[in-house]
């Protein structure tokens, strides 16, 4: 047998729960341990474990993150009322992709995985779109009011000095609605930069797009910080053969579903939650699209989109076979594995990273697949087979490419 591939510098893992820390498992025991001598830093995201540390594992994970630039996270809980009494919690603990991007101020960015058989619902996209959605303010953060008698909205803002700006907002001659949201150009700063940083990793073109026709102020703000920070990374780009593209998002809506994919669509908080939401669903399943968190700074965090898979995992504590599809699970630790190898120079490392996604679409490919897809597929014979039949025949591929 051939010696292991050695790693220099550990990953952190987060476990997490449910359905796919059955997967997680599996993944690590018989697709990954065989072939990597496996360095990471374990933290236990798994509702359990937070409840009993008082979420400080959550902090723990994403502070080591910081520090060792890479993360595979598997997904966990978000308690709500219902989880309050199944894990008898101490308390309502936040989502720990909120607590982990707090730390880090990252930005989200989430792409499918495709393949051939699964067809997308436009049809001319043939490569994929990530979606980088910023994760701050606007709406999200906003004061609201409703008045009951007419009067006058204004915009008011005490600097520190103690200097005020107005701005009359309407003369209201009814009652109505009011709305004050606001972003920091820190924030938007931090999202610019993530955005260049990760369209040079892919090597595609970054699109940005606001309303700042409109918005002369707002958005043209969030134009001009992304101009500025385009400097930063404007020769690297050109050598890459790679451009940032402004556009109103009205035109690069129409300019999304006219093009064959293969860019990163940069969003304001708003619309990269309603556009993620329309590109994923037309790409094909939740199973099948990855996320990943990047700094500013340049630490990721790799994971699949979907949740803990609860429903599959309720009938897998009946007896039930597992039949979740590990796809963007598995791609989340290739993709964490492929971004240590590149940082630690480890060719060996990226390359069976690579190998191993490589087996993953060579078996679906070959029409083998767990239902979720099997269901969707077409132009191709499927054999619908259940989580364990699907790693065993992605193992048998790897087998193949690696000897
Ligand atoms: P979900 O886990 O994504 O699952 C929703 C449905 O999508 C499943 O019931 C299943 O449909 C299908 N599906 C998703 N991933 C699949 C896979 N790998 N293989 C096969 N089918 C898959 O969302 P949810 O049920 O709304 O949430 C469950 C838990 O996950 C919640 O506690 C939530 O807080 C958490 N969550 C965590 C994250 C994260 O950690 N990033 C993200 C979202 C949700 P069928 O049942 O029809 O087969
Ligand atoms: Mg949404």
């Amino acid at each position: 047998m051939k010696s292991k591939i050695q790693m220099t510098t550990p990953i952190v893992e987060m476990d997490g729960d449910e359905m796919t820390r059955i997967l997680w498992k599996i993944i690590k025991e018989r697709l990954i341990s065989p072939y990597v001598n496996l360095k990471t830093e374990y933290y236990d995201l798994g509702l359990h474990e937070r409840d009993r540390t008082g979420d400080q594992v959550t902090v723990d994970a994403a502070t080591a993150t910081k520090k060792l630039k890479v993360a595979v996270k598997c997904a966990t809980i978000t308690p709500n009322a219902q989880r309050m009494t199944e894990y008898n919690l101490k308390e309502m603990w936040k989502s720990p992709n909120a607590t982990i991007r707090g730390v880090l101020d990252g930005t989200v960015f989430r792409s499918p995985i495709i393949i051939s058989c699964i067809k997308p619902a436009v049809r001319s996209w043939n490569k994929p779109i990530t979606i980088a959605r910023h994760a701050y303010g606007d709406v999200y953060k906003n004061a609201e009011l409703r008045t009951d008698e007419p009067g006058v909205a204004e915009i008011l803002f005490t600097g520190v000095s103690g200097k005020q700006l107005k701005s009359p907002i309407a003369v209201m001659n009814s009652p109505g609605v009011i709305q004050g949201i606001h972003n920091l150009d820190a924030s938007v700063r931090g999202f610019a930069r993530s955005c260049f940083r990760y369209a040079a990793d892919l090597k595609q073109d970054l699109w940005f797009s606001t309303k700042d026709t409109i918005s002369k102020t707002y958005d043209g703000a969030f134009r001009e910080i992304f101009d500025e920070i385009y400097l930063e990374f404007a020769e690297e780009f050109k050598r890459l053969g790679i451009e940032y593209f402004y556009t109103l998002i009205d035109d690069a809506v129409a300019r999304v579903i006219r093009s064959s994919g293969g860019f990163v669509w940069a969003c304001k908080n708003y619309d990269g939650d309603v556009m993620s939401d329309m590109v994923s669903t037309a790409f094909g399943s939740l199973s099948m699209m990855t996320s990943v968190l990047v700094s500013p700074e340049g630490a990721y965090e790799f994971e699949a989109a979907h949740g803990t898979v609860t429903r599959h995992y309720y009938r897998y504590l009946k007896g039930e076979e597992p039949t979740a599809n590990p796809i963007a699970t598995l791609f989340a630790w290739t993709g964490a594995l492929k971004k240590r190898a590149e940082l630690d120079a480890l060719t060996d490392l990226y390359a069976f990273a690579d190998a191993l996604e490589r087996a993953c679409l060579e078996t679906l490919e070959s029409g083998v697949m767990t239902k979720d897809l099997a269901s969707m597929a077409e132009g191709v014979d499927t054999k619908t087979v259940n989580t364990d039949g699907f790693i065993s025949a992605i193992l048998s591929r790897l087998e193949a490419i690696l000897s």
